[in-house]
């Protein structure tokens, strides 16, 4: 068998919401001036009641509104393949699978936290959604989320990316939203940072900043963040919910190991967070690796302490592993793991022993990539390369060791919008870091 696909009802009706069988309760988020926990009224500029409510929650399992679900069957169940040319290539006795969210309408994880985060600001009476874009897969979901729920859409794009995959805003206007270089003249704050750094490659971390004080300034308009935010990560379970099934049709009791990339830690948390479940419950010992790259180690070098989740420190103060909020990571190609900060509960887990946690450079990561390309058919996106490079070091060790462990790859997205990075990769152009 080669791929494990699952019926349209299928579908998780839930989130899983892995705070309710944490050993302790995560650190709450801080006002950014007081210093106290967050309250739902600190919250209510920025995003509707009904996601404040998604951030907070206690309870196990989220409905998910059988709107959002009838959306989700546009590229939901997303297959899951044994990924058998991979295996022959390396020669490994490992046994290697892999998730696949590229097969979504934008090409990566992201839509399955953007449409529930259209449907519920549409709900709320909002009309227009802001946000910020590392490499623009973030922007592109929620322009296609923001045009089926009939909301505009304002996007500010990490400069770097901005000119180096200018398909992205393409594609993002083909949605009908704007998309602006980051940072850019349009806000207060991307003003100040233009005067203090003229060349600036931009960061998330500003624009973030631009989207933040936009939604602020616009009573009808809500901010959306792609990832760190529990809520995002809730909504993103139903990659690790499905994946779990599927290797159960695949024979496969028990898994031993699972790596996906982390940048602010969402699609790993979407596939791991059921497996944590599991593992909490006795059911599985899955070893979790989160791959980071080299330019941007939050969870192997930086601190676990509160910070700011943007660079004018306008955002509520989270606890997580950080490099800083000031920190701006060379412009690599994996320009959505370009982030100073991590989830707080992707943090608390890592904090907690839960998960574990490596760093790979840049040319690693696409020498895993190609080689995935030409045994698999698919051109993986820059983050998920880590995800790959990562399988690939431990099907090594099992093939050093004689063992057959079975590795889960999660491939957050598809690469056909990155080809400017293979362009560089191949021509050996590509710096390491
Ligand atoms: C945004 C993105 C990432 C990084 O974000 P996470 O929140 O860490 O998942 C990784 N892969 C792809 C394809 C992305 O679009």
């Amino acid at each position: 068998m080669i791929k494990a696909l699952l019926s349209d009802d299928e579908i998780p009706t839930h989130w899983y919401n892995i705070v309710a069988d944490l050993p302790s309760p995560p650190p709450p988020h801080l006002h950014p001036a007081t210093r106290e926990p967050l309250v739902p009224a600190d919250l209510l500029p920025l995003f509707p009641m009904a996601i404040i409510e998604q951030e907070a929650t206690t309870e196990r399992w989220v409905e998910i509104p059988p709107d959002v679900r009838e959306i989700y069957r546009l590229w939901r169940p997303s297959p899951c393949y044994r990924a058998r040319r991979l295996e022959q290539a390396l020669g490994t006795t490992a046994r290697i699978y892999y998730k696949y969210e590229g097969a979504s309408p934008v090409g990566s994880h992201k839509t399955n936290s953007a449409i529930p985060q259209a449907y519920f600001n549409k709900l709320d009476g909002r009309t227009r959604l802001t946000t910020e874009t590392g490499a623009g897969q973030w922007g592109s979901a929620l322009a296609f989320a923001a045009q089926i729920y009939g909301l505009t859409c304002d996007v500010w794009q990490v400069r770097s990316t901005y000119e180096s995959k200018p398909y992205r805003h393409v594609l993002m206007e083909t949605f009908g939203a704007a998309c602006y270089a980051s940072p850019s003249g349009l806000t207060e704050a991307g003003r100040a940072l233009r005067e203090k750094f003229p060349d600036t490659p931009g960061s998330l971390g500003m624009a973030i900043s631009e989207a933040v004080e936009a939604a602020v300034k616009d009573p009808g308009a809500s901010y959306s963040l792609g990832s760190v935010l529990n809520h995002v990560a809730l909504h993103q379970t139903v990659i690790g919910q499905e994946m779990l099934k599927q290797l159960v049709l695949f024979g496969e009791e028990k898994i031993d190991y699972l790596f996906a990339c982390a940048g602010g830690g969402s699609n790993l948390a979407g596939i791991a967070f059921p497996v944590i479940r599991e593992n909490l419950a006795g059911r599985q010992d899955v070893r979790i690796v989160a791959c980071e790259p080299q330019a941007a180690p939050s969870l192997t070098q930086g601190e676990y302490r509160y910070d700011f989740g943007d660079t004018a420190g306008t955002t509520p103060l989270l606890k997580m592993y950080t490099l800083g909020a000031e920190f701006v990571p060379d412009p690599v190609h994996a320009g959505g793991l370009r982030y100073h900060g991590m989830s707080p509960l992707v943090s608390f887990c890592r904090h907690e022993g839960l998960l574990d946690a490596v760093a790979i450079g840049q040319l690693e990561a696409f020498d895993a990539g190609v080689l995935f390309a030409r045994a698999e058919g698919i051109v993986p996106a820059s983050e998920s390369n880590h995800a790959i490079a990562g399988a690939i070091r431990q099907a090594e060790q099992a093939t050093a060791d004689g063992t057959s462990p079975v590795i889960v790859i999660g491939i957050s997205g598809s690469g056909q919008l990155d080809l400017p990075a293979y362009t560089e990769y191949l021509s050996g152009q590509m710096p390491d870091s």
